[in-house]
């Protein structure tokens, strides 16, 4: 997955950039931790502090990852990942996201569970590698000259349609004069835009501004903004006199490589600069992406970065339940670790010593000697009841669900004789069974409805165990 250090003639490829969207998304995952905002660090020392940015304790864990971030900044992890080892709900996602937040806005975190990786339709390496590249993050900017004027001819030109014996008439182009600071300058615009001006009923006298090479037309202090995309050819735009430019605006925009990945398995269709990838991003249909499209859009984004158009993110693509990885898996993930464009690996697990599949050796965390060499270990540590409180009370204030005092109390005796996890699973359910009550406050009825409706993990291991022979085999 290297991108070309030297890339050939795409860089007479490069085309203006129009507006992508990113079809990143939010998943559920990451909305368990919606209340963390960062590592919680002291600006100045760089140290945990005990309650900040969503987080409460779990310090020296904290310290470590803060550490790594800085590493990360310096560039000195090449071919090293991380791995938070701890028992259930001590925080590893939470600390994993919190280290892609500290590497700024925009940077890709990425959570992938490792059983994910095995499908019975898609290789895992190619699981792993789609996950690589949606955990790589590209900040594509461009600056753009925007021209106002007032319209003062809208010329629709007409041609005879050959195709349609005769009959029939096509738009071949528009005429478009403005009236601007500098006098007046007339357009020939691809038809196209025709559209854009019947919808915003643009007509003789409307001030517009026109954002050049983007073809966004917009009519000037009106709210009923229309926004249409088209090409303008560039020997058919004639840019107005310096001076006209009402405005450069800056667009950035943050994709994936993956993003660009999919937008571009398209059959048809232009190929080879970021401005064709990109404005594919949204098409519906799709084919295969093959290695061959990898490279290739790997080569144009190389040159957008080495023009400075676009800059690297490089985020955090975070393994949990890391020994259900296999050791084919293992060599893929060593390898791509080398990669000059890898995202920062974090890997999490609750387990001790386990064995490593495909290799039927025991090793720490079921993880292959080799790969525990390139690791960063972080561990952590459970939590006292003090914090498991305070963490109960941050996710409901992020839930927006009230406890009473006494319910609270309840929440963490709960959560420190089962598990925090346990606890956090029936915050949801408690504030149903208060709703049906008629009640916005949360109180110990509530909680211990939950309690007698739903069983913890190791509750339902014993209750299996018990009644063992009525499980099917
Ligand atoms: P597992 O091993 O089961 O995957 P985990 O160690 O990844 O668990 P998380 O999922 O990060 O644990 O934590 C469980 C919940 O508790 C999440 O909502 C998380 O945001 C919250 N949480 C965990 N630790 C802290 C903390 N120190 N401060 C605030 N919230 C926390």
């Amino acid at each position: 997955m290297e991108i070309d250090e030297t890339p050939s003639s795409a860089a007479s490829r490069l085309a203006p950039i129009e507006e992508v969207k990113s079809t990143t998304k939010q998943s559920k995952r990451i909305a368990a931790h919606s209340h963390v905002k960062g590592l919680g660090l002291n600006q100045e020392t760089k140290e945990a502090l005990d309650k900040a940015a969503g987080f409460i304790g779990q310090t020296a864990a904290r310290n470590s990852a803060s550490v790594i971030v800085d590493l990360i900044r310096m560039k000195s992890m090449a071919g090293r990942a991380v791995l938070l080892a701890g028992p259930p709900g001590t925080g590893k996602t939470a600390i994993a996201l919190a280290m892609s937040q500290e590497l700024g806005d925009g940077v890709p975190f990425v959570p992938l569970v490792a059983s994910e990786v095995f499908s019975s339709e898609v290789k895992k390496t190619e699981i792993l590698m789609r996950n690589f590249r949606r955990a790589i993050g590209l900040r594509v900017k461009e600056t753009k000259d925007v021209y106002e004027g007032e319209v003062t001819e809208l010329n629709p030109i007409e041609t005879a349609n050959s195709q349609s014996s005769g009959i029939g008439k096509t738009i071949s182009h528009l005429v478009l004069s403005l009236k601007t600071a500098k006098g007046s300058k007339q357009l020939k615009l691809d038809p196209s835009i025709y559209d854009s001006i019947l919808k915003q009923r643009i007509e003789i006298g409307d001030v517009i501004y026109i954002e050049a090479n983007s073809g966004i037309v917009k009519r000037v202090g009106r709210c009923d903004v229309y926004a249409s995309e088209f090409d303008l050819e560039a020997d058919e735009f004639v840019p107005l006199p310096k001076g006209d430019v009402r405005k450069s605006k800056d667009i950035v925009q943050d994709v994936t490589l993956h993003d660009l990945d999919l937008a571009n398995a398209r059959p048809q269709g232009r190929q080879g600069d970021v401005s064709s990838i990109v404005s594919q991003l949204m098409a519906p249909k799709k084919t295969e992406v093959t290695d061959r499209l990898r490279s290739e859009i790997n080569k144009v984004v190389n040159e957008y970065i080495e023009s400075g158009v676009a800059e690297l993110m490089p985020g955090v693509l975070f393994i949990d339940e890391v020994h259900m990885l296999d050791a084919e898996c293992f060599t893929y993930l060593h390898r791509s670790l080398e990669s000059s464009i890898s995202p920062i690996v974090v890997f999490a697990t609750n387990r001790g010593n386990s064995t490593v599949r495909g290799l039927d050796i025991k090793s720490a965390h079921g993880i292959p000697p080799e790969m525990l060499d390139r690791l960063m270990i972080i561990p952590t540590l459970k939590y006292t009841p003090d914090e498991m409180r305070e963490i109960l009370a941050l996710r409901s204030e992020a839930e927006n669900v009230k406890f009473d005092k006494d319910a609270l109390n309840f929440m963490t005796q709960v959560a420190t004789e089962r598990s925090l996890r346990y606890a956090l699973q029936i915050i949801a359910p408690a504030r149903l069974s208060a709703q049906c009550s008629g009640r916005d406050v949360i109180n110990t009825s509530d909680v211990q409805r939950c309690v007698d409706l739903f069983m913890d993990r190791s509750e339902s291991l014993k209750k299996a165990r018990l009644t063992q022979q009525q499980f099917s085999k």
